[in-house]
């Protein structure tokens, strides 16, 4: 799943490319990503649309538009990328929405599995949609006190509570998984027994490591390419995801998996996470 470095990555590279761009033409392939708009409204209004800004809330890629926004939220397997030339037959199967540009570039959102969404949403549709997310784990606003007392107020256990979206947005399996070892918690212990200095140790670690991961372009895992359809190359850093049975680069310890906490697997290590 693109979490938040993922997604600031592709934002970043969009921006340069669309800004001052204008839709000429769009054209949908399915309407089951679609949600609070129609196929018969977004092909309606797309066309003729310039493209203002481009930037990111949570894991939403936002598209702003002399009108309205196109709100994207990638799934599993959907990436936006543009095309300075046709589309090949396979990517033209699984292109959902494209977009043909007044440069000649084409812009499509991909979705093999079309599990992610796309929102075409007014200002007012925004603020309200915005207002149900969590903050952003990088604002400097969101300092670590604010952040260890919204976590802290939980009894589920810490990794759920670090990847829910209405607490804090952007956080996957991925990069809390990472955040949980480097702070040394056992991510199954409930939140609200999480010590308080423990907490705040965890928000730095939220912020480097996502940091560390928008620097180096996004996590390299299945599916995930960035705008231009290259994977991303964080994957040499990753401490725990993905590691289970080899051994802790801390103790030398064999890493645990537990499908206990949520549908995904969480890999830790019993030594170094208590
Ligand atoms: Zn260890």
């Amino acid at each position: 799943m693109p979490e938040l470095p993922e997604v600031e990555t592709l934002v970043r590279q969009l921006r340069v490319r669309l800004v001052g761009r204008r839709i000429e033409t769009a054209a949908l392939s399915h309407e089951d990503i679609l949600s609070g708009t129609t196929a018969a409204e977004l092909l309606a209004e797309l066309p003729g649309r310039s493209i203002t800004n481009v930037d990111r809330r949570a894991k939403h890629a936002l598209l702003r538009t002399d009108t309205r926004i196109l709100a994207v939220q990638p799934g599993m397997t959907g990436a936006l990328l543009v095309y300075e030339r046709p589309l090949s037959p396979e990517e033209q199967h699984y292109a959902v929405l494209t977009c043909a540009l007044d440069d000649g570039a084409l812009l499509v959102y991909r979705d093999v599995r079309r599990i992610g969404t796309l929102r075409w949403l007014d200002d007012a549709g925004w603020a309200s949609y915005d207002a149900r997310l969590g903050p952003e784990p990088l604002d400097p606003e969101f300092t670590a006190p604010m952040f260890a007392e919204r976590l802290g107020r939980s009894r589920a256990a810490i990794k759920k509570v670090l990847m829910d979206q209405k607490v804090v947005v952007g956080v996957g399996n991925i990069y809390a998984t990472e955040a949980l070892f480097a702070a040394g918690i056992d991510p199954s212990k409930a939140a609200n027994r999480v010590p308080n200095a423990q907490l705040v140790d965890l928000h730095s670690h939220v912020q480097r490591i996502l940091a560390a991961a928008i620097a180096s372009e996004g996590t390299s895992f299945r599916d995930y390419v960035t705008s231009t359809g290259e994977p991303g190359n964080f994957q040499l850093e990753l401490w725990v995801y993905g590691r289970e049975g080899e051994e802790c680069r801390v103790c030398g310890t064999r890493l645990a998996s537990t499908q206990e906490i949520d549908a995904r697997g969480t890999v830790f290590c019993w030594r170094c996470q208590r």
